[in-house]
C-alpha cells in the first residue's frame, strides 16, 4: 500500500502519519521525492485494505501496490502517461513519436543534412550522441559539448526536439542545458547514481533496457528516476544479449505488451540496436507498432560507410522515409497517431 501525502503537507503531519501507521501495526518506508512524499506501508494484505489510512490528516490518497516498483506501476497510475517533449511533440496516450538521426554527432553540416532528410521523411524527434559509450577506448568517443551545441542548433533549425545520451552523473547539468530528452543508455541502465541525477531534472528520460536486464530490473531503474522527482520516463527496448550471432541482439518484442500491463510509462522500440541490420529494421519497426509501442527509434546516416559510429546498421534517408510512411499508415490500426509533417524526398 502506498500513502501519497498532500503536496503541501507539514513535517508534523508526516510524523503523525508515521505514528498512526505504526499504531495500526504496520511498518513503513519513507520516500521523499522532489515533488511528493510517499509512505510505502507494509503489512498483511487484508488488514491493510481495511485500515483507515486515508482518514489520516495530510494523506491525499492510498494505493495498493504489491510489486517492488510502485510509482512506475500501472496500479499507481492507471492511465497511460503522456509527456510533452518540445516543439509540440507528445508521446503516450495514442501519440507516437519517431526518433531518427545518426548514432553520433559528427559535425554541423552532416547533422543538418541528416536532420532535414529525416524530418522530410517523417521523423518528429532528432537523435545524435555527443558522449558515446564505445566498447573500445580507441573508437570515436563523441564531440562532447561541441556536439551538444550542434545538436541544439540543428534541432531548433529543423523544429524537432532532440535526444542525446548522458553517460555520467557529472555530465547531467551540461547535457540538460542543451537537450530536450536525456538518454540513459543500455550500459548505464543500472548506474544508480546517474539515475538519481537525471531524476532530479525535469527533462523526459529515454531509459534504454540493459542488455541483460529483466523487465523488473528495467522498471526498478525507472522507479529510481521517478522516486527522485522526475516522472517523465520513457522506456526503450533495444534488444537483449542472446546466444545467436546473426543479429546484434535479440529484439524482445513481447516486452511491449508485457510492460504495458505492468506500467503506465510510454515505450519506444529501437530495432536499429536490437537487430544491427538494415534489412531487418523496417519489418521490426512495424512489428513494434503492432506490439503497441509509443515510439520507434531508428538510426539514419546519409553516408553509412563513413559514419563514425554504428554505420553498418544505419538506414539511408530514402529507406527511412519508406518505413516512416508505413509506420504512419499502420499506427491508426493500433489506435495510435504519428503526427509528423513529411515532405516528398527528392
Ligand atoms: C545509442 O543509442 O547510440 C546507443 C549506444 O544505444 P544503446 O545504449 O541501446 O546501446
Ligand atoms: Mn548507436
Amino acid at each position: 500500500m502506498i500513502i501519497v501525502l498532500k503536496p503541501n503537507h507539514t513535517e508534523a503531519q508526516l510524523e503523525h502519519i508515521c505514528e498512526k501507521v505504526e499504531e495500526m501495526g504496520f511498518r513503513y518506508e519513507l520516500s521523499r521525492g522532489v515533488q511528493r512524499t510517499l509512505l510505502g506501508v507494509i503489512g498483511e494484505e487484508d488488514e491493510l485494505r481495511n485500515a483507515p489510512l486515508k482518514a489520516i490528516a495530510g494523506v491525499e490518497s492510498v494505493m495498493s501496490v504489491l510489486k517492488p516498483y510502485k510509482l512506475a506501476s500501472r496500479e499507481f497510475h492507471e492511465e497511460d502517461s503522456v509527456f510533452e517533449l518540445g516543439h509540440g511533440v507528445k508521446i503516450g496516450g495514442g501519440s507516437m513519436i519517431l526518433i531518427a538521426g545518426p548514432c553520433a554527432i559528427e559535425g554541423h553540416d552532416v547533422l543538418l543534412e541528416i536532420a532535414q532528410a529525416v524530418k522530410a521523411g517523417g521523423a518528429n524527434v532528432l537523435r545524435g550522441g555527443a558522449f558515446k559509450p564505445r566498447t573500445s577506448p580507441y573508437s570515436f568517443q563523441g564531440l562532447g559539448e561541441e556536439g551538444l551545441k550542434i545538436l541544439r542548433e540543428v534541432g531548433d533549425a529543423t523544429e524537432m526536439p532532440v535526444v542525446t545520451e548522458v553517460m555520467d552523473p557529472r555530465q547531467v547539468e551540461l547535457v540538460d542545458k542543451y537537450t530536450d530528452i536525456l538518454q540513459v543508455g543500455a550500459r548505464n541502465m543500472q548506474n544508480f547514481n546517474l539515475l538519481m541525477e537525471v531524476g532530479k531534472t525535469d527533462k523526459p528520460v529515454l531509459l534504454k533496457r540493459g542488455m541483460s536486464a529483466t523487465i523488473q530490473d528495467l522498471l526498478m531503474s525507472a522507479e529510481y528516476i521517478i522516486a527522485h522527482g522526475n516522472k517523465n520516463v520513457i522506456l526503450c527496448e533495444r534488444g537483449i544479449r542472446s546466444f545467436d550471432s546473426s543479429t546484434r541482439n535479440l529484439f524482445d518484442l513481447s516486452m511491449v505488451p508485457n510492460v504495458k500491463g505492468l506500467s503506465h510509462l510510454p515505450i519506444v522500440v529501437d530495432p536499429s540496436h536490437a537487430t544491427g541490420r538494415p534489412d531487418l529494421i523496417p519489418s521490426m519497426a512495424l512489428a513494434g507498432v503492432a506490439a503497441g509501442a509509443d515510439g520507434i527509434h531508428i538510426e539514419v546516416h546519409n553516408c553509412p560507410e563513413k559514419a563514425m559510429s554504428d554505420g553498418p546498421q544505419a538506414l539511408l534517408p530514402n529507406q527511412f522515409a519508406e518505413v516512416a510512411k508505413q509506420i504512419r499508415d499502420l499506427a491508426p490500426f493500433f489506435n495510435k497517431e504519428l503526427a509528423t509533417n513529411p515532405q516528398p524526398v527528392a
